[in-house]
């Protein structure tokens, strides 16, 4: 799950985090009032979606004008002029997409004089099973492209979770980023705070870039990037309260209600598929036949008609949907319970694309009987490529 970045620095200011003072703005009256508060002479006007690369980005409506998603105003007048540019405008960046994303809320900061820009990020290792940290001298930039560039100017190190964080961890970092006299003490104390907020709050991934030095010699994160394990959120409420699901695909929203692995994807065929395995088996059948899953779908072990029903629901509302494939190995599951679930969607919702299904398992013999007898248009298939060939053929075939 991701957070918004003035979400992101409440976080830092909580574990003692050094950033800048700024408030959230859902409207351009709310982005003058946030302006006032704040003493000037400069302000930033920062369009909140989860998606970097906001600076460099671009709106795709005219009336934006020709500014990227953080701006500079000068005055309060100019704040409130980019707020009502921005807002209800969609800002497309290198990582949203072509498609962009709408601009619902901004973040007001008080602008910062910044001598140096830094980068400095952490994430779980899954090959060391720690916490890594990457930090670099070349923040505010790509961290991907100096990673390929200059790996020398990067350096990544990780905190054995037995012992946690020790002050030369902090030491390290500073050096490594051309830190001297008190800076040393204030980089020991920010990636001692950083650790602790991610740990405690179960994070996947953080993200400063810019981590900058001010002029006055104050390191200060100024952009906030977060993610959380969602398998730990059941223990971090107030994280979930902090979940923006405009910014999320509206079918993976529903499928979450219901508890259903989803993922969206763009190919044209649907796949409704017990077990992750499975699933990723029958997305890779589908295109040794030539053809790209619409989704990954994973209706769990043990789901009931109505999460069937759902999941069903889901495939059939997207209009990239050519066909759909039916995939499920009755082992706790049985195959009477996703055939009536099959079947009462398909009667709700009428299937105008080719139905192929295959199971097998416990109940089999009852779960062909209720499509068979269900009046409507299914295909039966007894094997995966059985039931890959024949989706892929009567897609090809429906045109
Ligand atoms: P993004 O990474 O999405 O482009 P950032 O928050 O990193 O957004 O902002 C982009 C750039 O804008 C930063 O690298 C920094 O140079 C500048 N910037 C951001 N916030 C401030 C601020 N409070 N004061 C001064 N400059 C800022
Ligand atoms: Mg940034």
């Amino acid at each position: 799950m991701n957070i918004h970045e003035y979400q992101a620095k409440e976080l830092y200011r909580q574990y003692g985090v050094p950033t800048g003072k700024g408030f959230p703005a859902f409207t351009v009256a709310e982005a003058v009032e946030a302006a006032r508060k704040l003493p000037g002479p400069v302000w930033v006007v920062k369009s909140q979606i989860h998606a970097g690369g906001r600076g460099k980005g671009k709106f795709e409506e005219a009336s934006a004008g020709s500014g990227g998603g953080v701006r500079l105003a000068k005055s309060v007048e100019e704040v409130e002029a980019f707020a009502g540019q921005m807002l209800g405008n969609t800002l497309v960046t290198v990582q949203t997409g072509q498609e962009g994303r709408k601009v619902q809320r901004l973040y007001i900061e008080d602008g910062s004089a910044i001598a140096r820009e830094l980068y400095l990020s952490a994430l779980v290792d899954r090959a060391t099973s720690r916490v890594s940290f990457i930090v670099s001298t070349e923040g505010g930039m790509d961290i991907e492209q100096v990673a390929h560039d200059t790996p020398e100017k990067i350096l990544t190190f990780s905190i054995d979770p037995a012992s946690g964080y020790f002050p030369y961890h902090g030491r390290k970092v500073a050096f490594a980023l051309g830190l001297t006299g008190d800076q040393v003490g204030q980089c020991v104390k920010l990636v001692g705070d950083l650790y602790r907020m991610f740990v405690e709050k179960d994070m996947a991934l953080l993200e400063i870039n810019p981590l900058v030095v001010t002029k006055d010699g104050k390191l200060l994160a100024l952009d906030g990037k977060m993610n959380f394990d969602s398998n730990a959120l059941f223990r971090q409420k107030d994280i979930v309260a902090m979940r923006d699901l405009a910014e999320e695909d509206p079918s993976e929203v529903e499928a979450s209600k219901y508890d259903l692995s989803y993922v969206k994807l763009d190919g044209q065929i649907g796949c409704l598929v017990n077990g992750a395995g499975l699933a990723m088996a029958t997305m890779d059948i589908i295109k040794l036949h030539g053809m790209e899953p619409a989704n990954f779908l994973d209706v769990g072990g043990s789901a009931s008609k109505e999460k069937v029903t759902a999941a069903f629901k889901i495939i059939l509302n997207d209009p990239s949907v050519k066909g759909i494939l039916v995939n499920i190995f009755g082992g706790i599951m049985r195959c009477d319970i996703i055939a009536e679930g099959v079947v009462a969607a398909a009667r709700e919702l009428g299937v105008t694309v080719p139905l192929v299904v295959r199971l097998e398992g416990t109940n089999v013999e009852l779960g062909k009987k209720i499509m068979a007898e269900s009046g409507l248009q299914i295909l039966s298939a007894d094997n995966l490529a059985d039931a890959a060939k024949k989706i892929t053929d009567a897609v090809r075939a429906a045109g």
